[in-house]
């Protein structure tokens, strides 16, 4: 395999940062690391094979810079390799019973439920999010697989008798085919396993091509799948990043396809796969408004604003990234908001004591930084400076918690979505103005009212143009059994993940309409006989 040439569109993962040079690990540590990092391989038609002549790229832990991995970055041969092992799988798995089907996912689920630990730490590790927020990643995964094993009952189609004398109706679901999913770094488990279950309980074949940022929870979880035994062809990875992204989305074998990530690619992805006549879920960035009226519990209050913003460094795309008081909220909740924000702990997600892990990368905290002096510069006031967090381990990607507050729409950090532990602060004077607000982002994935007024949740929650909503909860992430997505801008598609919508995206509909003449006897039809039984 060759080394990873510069390409334009791809960020290098090892760089120096501007922000704080000596922190970041030096090049002979990197080399030493490097050297002995494991090179991952792709699981294809149940064997775990090299990608072909594809360059390589680190993957490192954001905490320190350590590197921990490398990564090839498969092209459209190793898509197509994977395609071609999924279609050869396909006949005899969608022939299975659903139950059999169902048993291997049971089986999944007690392996995650025994290996949670070790899940997590591959999380954290990879992905910099502390231990808590690991767990409770893998924890929604274990949800996923138990609403996935209610297959039996959620495949089930419909049956009308007598449609017309002696005719039945009945719609039945089958499978899709191949399906796909690309999806991004701030979720190594739960993403990849908000659409792998269904689609193979439904008796699809699958390939995922994870972020090349956090492939090793991935890889962890593939060996999983070879310990239950899945048929060979079933499930199959493919590492990558564009080059393997753009062969899902030609491979002419591939039926679906479901992707997670920021907006202008979920926006690209949605257009070719689409263009190509495949069936798409394309769920993007995000922007997400956090409005507090002058009535809310204020103490239970800031600790959910805490936690929408800085849990997992506001790396979520349910991260309340813009809080909006409403009236007397302002002076209610800021002094309270500023004096717990400065108690939160930035360092190593593996350090219990942590309350914030790193961002992803170099790069992510370079970009937040400029993020927030361009909000300085346009007149936001520095609350909480979270700039150089004190006592991070070196070579990490560190960004402390930090509040702009008297921040306008018309600002950088307002219109661009910064995902990192920034957050923003408007004030405006009504629940009217705070609504308009938030209907005028182009975004709307998720949104929170903090209230004990019914009347104002009840407004708020018709009118607000969002797809999912909080009332006194900050990250108000539909469970497993309901549907997930955003509108607007943070998704582009019809059918949402998980809930009942699974059923509906990981199968197609059919409908057969029949009648039977005789039991074998001539001249006594049952059509004709009608009403005389
Ligand atoms: P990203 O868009 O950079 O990458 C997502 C996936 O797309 C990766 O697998 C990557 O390899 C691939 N990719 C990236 N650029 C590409 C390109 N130009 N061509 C082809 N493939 C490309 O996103 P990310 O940085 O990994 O994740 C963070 C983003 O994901 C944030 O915007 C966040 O809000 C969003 N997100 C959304 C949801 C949701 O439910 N709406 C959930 C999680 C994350």
């Amino acid at each position: 395999m060759s080394e990873l040439k510069t390409s334009p569109t791809l960020e290098p993962r090892i760089e120096e940062s501007p922000i704080d040079k000596a922190g970041v690990a030096n090049a002979a540590t990197d080399a030493r690391t490097r050297a002995a990092a494991p090179i991952l391989r792709n699981y294809i038609g149940g064997h775990w094979v090299e990608a072909s002549g594809a360059g390589l790229l680190d993957v490192t832990n954001p905490a320190n810079g350590a590197v921990l991995a490398r990564v090839p970055l498969s092209g459209a041969a190793d898509v197509e390799a994977a395609t071609a092992a999924a279609e050869a799988a396909l006949p005899d798995w969608r022939s299975r019973s659903v139950g059999e089907r169902t048993e291997f996912i049971y089986a999944l689920r007690e392996k995650f439920r025994a290996r949670i630990d070790e899940l997590a730490a591959s999380v954290t590790r990879e992905s910099g999010k502390v231990l808590s927020d690991a767990r409770a990643e893998i924890s929604r995964s274990i949800e996923v697989l138990e609403v996935a094993c209610a297959a039996p009952m959620t495949m089930q189609g419909r049956i009308l008798e007598g449609v017309s004398r002696g005719i039945n109706s009945e719609t039945i679901r089958q499978p899709v085919g191949v399906c796909a999913a690309i999806t991004p770094f701030n979720f190594p488990a739960m993403v990849p396993m908000w659409f792998l279950p269904f689609a193979i309980v439904y008796g699809n074949t699958f390939i995922l091509k994870p972020s090349e940022q956090v492939p090793l929870t991935s890889d962890l979880i593939f060996h999983i799948f070879e310990e239950i035994g899945l048929p060979r062809g079933v499930v199959n990875l493919v590492h990558g990043a564009h080059d393997a992204v753009n062969g899902i989305l030609d491979s002419p074998g591939i039926r679906a396809v479901s992707f997670v990530g920021s907006v202008n690619t979920a926006k690209y992805v949605y257009r070719r796969a689409a263009e190509k006549g495949k069936r798409v879920q394309a769920l993007g960035g995000a922007k997400n408004y956090m409005v507090v009226m002058p009535d809310a519990v204020v103490d239970k209050t800031v600790s959910n604003i805490l936690s929408s913003a800085f849990g997992n460094a506001g790396q979520r795309c349910m991260a309340g990234s813009v809080l909006v008081t409403v009236g007397a909220a302002q002076a209610a909740v800021m002094g309270e908001l500023k004096a717990a924000t400065v108690k939160l702990i930035a360092g190593d997600g593996m350090d219990s004591k942590v309350s914030l892990g790193p961002v992803i990368s170099p790069g992510a905290c370079e970009r937040i930084h400029e993020a927030i002096e361009s909000g300085l510069k346009e007149g936001a006031e520095l609350l909480v400076d979270g700039r150089r967090p004190k006592g991070v381990p070196a070579g990490g990607s560190f960004v402390g918690p930090t509040i702009l507050n008297n921040v306008t729409s018309k600002m950088r950090v307002a219109r661009e979505e910064i995902f990192g532990p920034v957050l923003s602060v408007m004030h405006v004077d009504s629940l009217e103005q705070a609504i308009a607000l938030v209907n005028s982002d182009p975004r709307g994935n998720g949104t929170s009212i903090f209230t004990e007024n019914g009347a104002a949740v009840r407004e708020y929650s018709r009118r607000i143009e969002v797809g999912m909503v909080g009332v006194n909860i900050g990250v108000a992430a539909s469970p497993a059994y309901f549907p997930f997505s955003g509108w607007k801008d943070s998704f582009f598609g019809d059918l949402h993940v998980h809930g009942w919508d699974a059923v509906e995206f990981f199968t197609r509909k059919k409908t057969i309409t029949s009648r039977y003449f005789s039991a074998g006897e001539t001249g006594k039809y049952f059509v004709e006989q009608g009403d005389k039984h």
